[in-house]
């Protein structure tokens, strides 16, 4: 009897002791940096739902998540952007397979310096995706684009809210949900044109940070991490957190310039792209299989976190990134 109790004694000792580690390796970041989960989760859920109808760019469905993001941007307390007298930067662009001219609206929202009203840091993800699957025989013909990539409109927003909670921006920050990416990175390169890029110190693109990316558990991977000091300033300030910052792996792929920070890099902007997702392997990508309940919700939480603590020197005004070098 007595060997019994001591058994069972040695293993419920076990099992605590394995558990408190699993705990332990889940607390990556401090309160300090506390993002709501359940907001994320909200966010993440409306954007990649059926009823958005694949967010692609000039039909119905693109407008309940341009809806919803206005919504989110009112609520959360910014303003707008420059001469606009709403959330909503309107163009127009032809589509290069039909001809036909599409009218789209990129998101803005504006969180203004306290000091240095006058130098800008982005942050952007693009709300637009492929739409609806033309076969009417597919089950499932909705192109959620879950990671592809409410998921990063999921952190412009979080970021948002965090931020104006923070209330230590010296820098403004411009919050933008991009139209028209999918269709040839078409907002960002609006946004582009209407805008001094000397004054824009930093470009903050999320893209696909729902996938358990290939470095590991806490980890995320930078486009272009060579072209300017952007990185290394993210991974100073990383230092101490066990969230790591890695070079984009996958070069070949030319990401780079495949999104909407590309559009800011061409005007000089130090201007990346944060992911996590092994978009080499990945089996959903522009897929209709792309849908919330693929990803992992500690992925997108954390990585939101790693970008607040990341990009905060630069948010406040002690860093400056070095102009992109295109070459
Ligand atoms: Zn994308």
């Amino acid at each position: 009897m007595k060997i019994k109790v001591t058994l069972i004694m040695l293993l419920m000792a076990l099992i605590s002791c394995h558990n408190k580690k699993k705990v332990v390796s889940k607390v990556v970041f401090s309160n300090e940096y506390k993002i709501d989960s359940n907001r994320v989760k909200k966010h993440l859920y409306t954007l990649a739902s059926d009823k958005m109808e694949g967010r692609r760019t000039g039909t119905a469905g693109i407008e309940k998540a341009a809806v919803y993001i206005e919504k989110e941007f009112k609520r959360i307390g910014l303003t707008t952007f420059k001469d606009l007298k709403t959330f909503r930067q309107i163009f127009t662009f032809k589509n290069r397979s039909t001809e036909k001219e599409i009218t789209a609206s990129n998101i803005i929202g504006v969180l203004e310096g306290k000091s240095n009203k006058n130098e800008f840091v982005i942050f952007s993800a693009h709300y637009d995706h492929l739409g609806i699957l033309k076969k009417a025989e597919q089950v499932d013909s909705i192109y959620n684009g879950a990671n592809d990539d409410a998921s990063g409109v999921t952190g412009v927003l979080a970021l948002a809210e965090y931020f104006k909670n923070k209330n230590f921006n010296e820098r403004t920050l411009v919050f933008i949900a991009f139209a028209g990416e999918e269709m040839g990175l078409k907002g960002s390169s609006h946004f582009g044109k209407e805008i001094d890029a000397t004054k824009f110190v930093a470009g903050i693109n999320l893209e696909m940070i729902g996938k358990n990316p290939i470095f590991g558990p806490n980890t995320a991977w930078l486009t272009g991490f060579e072209r300017s000091d952007f990185g290394k300033i993210i991974q100073r300030n990383l230092k101490g957190s066990p969230y790591q910052l890695f070079p984009d792996p996958y070069p070949k792929f030319n990401l780079f310039f495949r999104s909407d920070n590309a559009s800011l890099a061409r005007l000089g902007v130090p201007s990346h792209t944060f992911s996590t997702t092994p978009i080499d392997v990945d089996k959903d990508y522009h897929q209709v299989s792309d849908e919330a309940g693929t990803l992992n919700m500690t992925v997108i939480t954390q990585t939101i976190q790693a970008v607040a603590k990341g990009t905060e020197s630069i948010v406040k005004g002690t860093d400056t990134p070095t102009r992109v070098v295109l070459e």
